[in-house]
């Protein structure tokens, strides 16, 4: 037994060259998405059509659902191009459904506009059908307790009853590659998702400072890895162990300095990594206000130890508002998990909120910043983390 399912995608403004791009990127992550599975992905009119095994169902639909770029998804009934065939399917269809749903309305929709009914005429046929073989149903056309809706395609007709959301956005890869800042914490694996969403490709780089941090923190940044890749397919994590640089800071600047100069020590870091993966921003979880380090001079004083764009999905969200959408990805439980972040290690009793970057910069001459840089960057892990 095979399923059909019908998959729609939005981005209606695109066009021309960038759809073909859009779609022809669509169509290699929801191949990759259901790899596995036995599941075939082909084109039909302004859609993807995902077939595979009826046993899978479930599977394939939560699969399907994680792709960006996909707006919704129905699995669907199939009917040979005939009134007759279309209304034996959607009398088949409607014997499925609980008998509590008993006002309906026809949606038909014609993508082979030589079909010789209209839209309004099959609408009316298929539904005065159903009402002459279902005594029980009604047509309601504003609030119907379901819409059977019809798709004439070019060589069968879909019918179906529901429809199960995507997450919309872009396909990951159609807007660029990108290096996610990412910790344990709740919020760097939502903004790493953000990103991904507008069609960013994402390698993670996570900062330890082994042995002071256990190693704990480096497999939980791996397990969010795995969270995300549920998203984008496998992902690529590196890992750079700061122990080194902290204790230098630590030495060597003005306490209340040491989160501010670690941050400007980690997206130097970053960029370095950036160029050589040839990654085009970095992505933080920062988020405006939520902690002393996120503050405007404070992004400001980070901003200005690299050249490369910064981008921060989270800067207006709410804190509880990341957290329902880390629930929502399902990062959150992995998230709060207890972990000892490398930040938390030399945490300064009374952090700047206000850092002024002259200060910065005169405080950081004590630091062989080239030497630490190149030192750190010698120690590299990469890992490619599979998903979930
Ligand atoms: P998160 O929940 O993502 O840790 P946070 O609210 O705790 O964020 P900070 O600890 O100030 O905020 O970190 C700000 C951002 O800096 C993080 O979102 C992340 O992008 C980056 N960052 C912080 N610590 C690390 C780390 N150990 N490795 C990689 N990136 C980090
Ligand atoms: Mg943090």
């Amino acid at each position: 037994m095979t399923v059909k399912i019908l998959i729609r995608y939005g981005e209606i403004a695109l066009k021309g060259k960038n759809r073909n791009m859009f779609e022809a990127a669509l169509r290699r992550n929801l191949i990759r998405a259901v790899h596995g599975t036995g599941t075939a992905i082909t084109r039909i009119h302004g859609r993807f059509l995902a077939e595979g095994p009826a046993d899978k169902q479930q599977e394939i639909i939560s699969r399907l659902r994680k792709v960006f770029g996909v707006v919704s998804i129905s699995p669907a009934a199939t009917a040979a191009l005939g009134m007759e065939e279309i209304q034996s399917a959607a009398s088949q269809l409607v014997q499925t459904l609980p008998r509590s749903l008993a006002t309906f309305k026809v949606e038909a929709r014609r993508a082979k506009k030589t079909f010789p009914l209209t839209s309004p005429e099959i609408n009316s046929q298929i539904g005065a059908f159903l009402l002459s073989s279902y005594p029980h149903l009604s047509v309601d056309v504003h609030q119907p307790d379901f819409r059977l809706e019809i798709e004439i395609g070019h060589r069968e007709a879909f019918l179906y009853t529901g429809r199960y959301a995507g997450p919309g956005g872009l396909p990951v890869g159609v807007t660029g590659k990108a290096l996610l800042l990412l910790s344990g914490g709740i919020d760097s694996p939502v903004a790493g998702w953000m990103a991904m969403k507008r069609g960013l490709s994402i390698e993670g780089l996570h900062f330890h400072s082994f042995p002071f941090t256990g190693r704990r923190s480096q497999e939980k940044a791996r397990d969010l890895c795995q969270k995300l890749a549920t998203y984008s397919g496998k992902m690529t994590l590196h890992m750079i162990n700061v122990a080194a640089i902290q204790q230098h800071i630590k030495e060597s600047c003005p306490e209340p300095m040491g989160i501010i100069i670690l941050r400007r020590m980690m997206v130097r870091l970053a960029e370095a990594v950036a160029a050589n993966r040839r990654l085009q921003a970095i992505v933080t979880g920062e988020s405006l206000g939520q902690v002393a380090s996120q503050t405007l001079e404070s992004l400001e004083v980070i901003n200005a130890a690299t050249n490369i764009l910064i981008l921060r999905p989270l800067l207006a969200m709410d804190k509880h508002e990341i957290v329902s959408l880390a629930e929502e990805i399902g990062s959150y439980n992995i998230s709060i998990q207890p972990f000892e972040d490398c930040c938390t290690l030399f945490l300064p009793r009374h952090p700047l909120t206000r850092p002024r970057l002259k200060a910065i910069e005169k405080a950081e001459t004590a630091l062989d910043i080239p030497r630490l840089i190149k030192d750190a960057i010698s120690g590299l892990e990469s890992v490619r983390v599979p998903s979930l």
